[in-house]
């Protein structure tokens, strides 16, 4: 006899709608056939620089030891990281990419019977993190596209065990200042782990934008996630890292798998991470396309959410599905995110001028004949 294997799973793991990615490159190719070299992919807040030649070089080093199990502890990488940050390394948990350390938070704190907060058109891991572990997830009306904090303050109870806050949040690109967070941080009961999710947080400049870290100290249910996946060019490798107090630190490292960071990521992500001077091109290349993509908008008469990542959420001003396919005709990949409540939007990720260039051109051909 058949048995249900979708009734048989967890009751939260049957309402899950598995995470869309941005399409790959080969996967239109392929469907189109096309040459990958001619095809435009501005779909996964990818880094459009490459990766820093430093990483490269660190990577090529340690394949020579890919018969050996990683470094379970992470030792140089944590070393590297609380130096940086101004933290011990008993206070950084390592993961496969920072998703992996929002779903070490949901596998050790929440369950069913308990909820975790999180805002409307927030990062979509949230949810999926939080059901499947049959926990009940609270989502919290935004306002201007953006986070409302005093809503989401407003719909923690008793049973929440954690708040996923992104600042700036993806897909929207909104994010709060300082002063927003300090208040919401102050009210936050004790018992709630706030997860602030900064995957951006280095194309940030200026002090529009908080420092989660400078928060640690003064509130020991902070966590703070960033990830080498975006300014840090290393998408492929999977590695980010948690930053909160020794005892959050000390429980999510029971629920990890023991080798959860490859060598080649650590490796990387230790090269990475010394490398100044591509980070600041990659910033100075992300300004300079923002800029760009913004003005295309305007010319194009099309509004757009400011953002502070490397993406720009833009308005087309009617149902967006149909605009996105004709833009993979033109061997365009963006982000449709209609999925997130935003129908009539797509996610560009900012790319290199040349990709940017195309992208708008294209998109300018598709809005006058779709
Ligand atoms: C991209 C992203 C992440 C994490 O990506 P990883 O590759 O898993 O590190 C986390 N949060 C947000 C909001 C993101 O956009």
């Amino acid at each position: 006899m058949n048995s249900d294997f979708l009734a048989l799973a967890q009751p939260g793991v049957q309402k899950l709608s598995p995470y869309v990615p941005g399409k790959p490159v080969d996967e239109l190719a392929r469907e189109l056939d096309l040459d990958p070299a001619t095809i435009v992919k501005l779909a996964s807040n990818e880094n459009p620089l490459g990766p820093s030649p430093k990483a490269l070089a660190a990577i090529r080093e340690a394949v020579a030891e890919l018969t050996r199990y990683p470094d379970g502890n992470g030792f140089a990488l944590k070393s590297l990281l609380a130096a940086r940050c101004g933290v011990r390394a008993n206070q950084v948990t390592l993961g496969n990419g920072s998703n992996d350390i929002l779903e070490l938070v949901a596998r050790a704190y929440l369950a069913p019977g308990l909820n975790a907060v999180f805002s409307e058109h927030a990062f979509a891991v949230y949810p999926i993190a939080t059901q499947a572990v049959g926990a009940e997830g609270r989502v919290v009306p935004a306002k201007d596209w953006g986070h409302d904090l005093d809503a989401m303050l407003a719909a923690i109870d008793a049973n929440t065990r954690v708040v996923f806050i992104a600042n700036p949040n993806n897909p929207t690109g909104t994010w709060f200042g300082p002063a927003a967070l300090a208040d919401f941080l102050a009210c936050v009961p004790g018992h709630v782990l706030v997860v602030l999710d900064e995957a951006y947080i280095e194309y940030a400049e200026g002090g529009e934008m908080p420092d989660g870290l400078d928060y640690l100290a003064g509130h020991p249910n902070l966590l703070v996630s960033r990830t080498f996946s975006k300014a840090y060019g290393l998408a492929a490798l999977r590695v980010g890292y948690g930053l909160s107090s020794a005892a959050i630190a000390d429980v999510l490292n029971r629920v990890r798998q023991p080798f959860n960071v490859n060598s080649l990521a650590l490796a990387a992500a230790c090269a990475a991470l010394e490398d100044a001077d591509y980070l600041a091109q990659s910033r100075q290349l992300n300004d300079a396309g923002m800029a760009q993509l913004e003005e295309g908008f305007r010319q194009l008469g099309l509004s757009w959410i400011p953002s502070k990542g490397n993406f720009i959420a833009v308005d087309l001003g009617r149902e967006s599905a149909p605009l996105f396919q004709a833009l993979l005709r033109e061997g365009v990949i963006v982000r449709p995110v209609a999925s997130y409540g935003m129908p009539t939007y797509l996610r560009i990720s900012i790319g290199l001028p040349a990709e940017n260039a195309r992208f708008l051109e294209a998109l300018s051909k598709v809005l006058a004949s779709v």
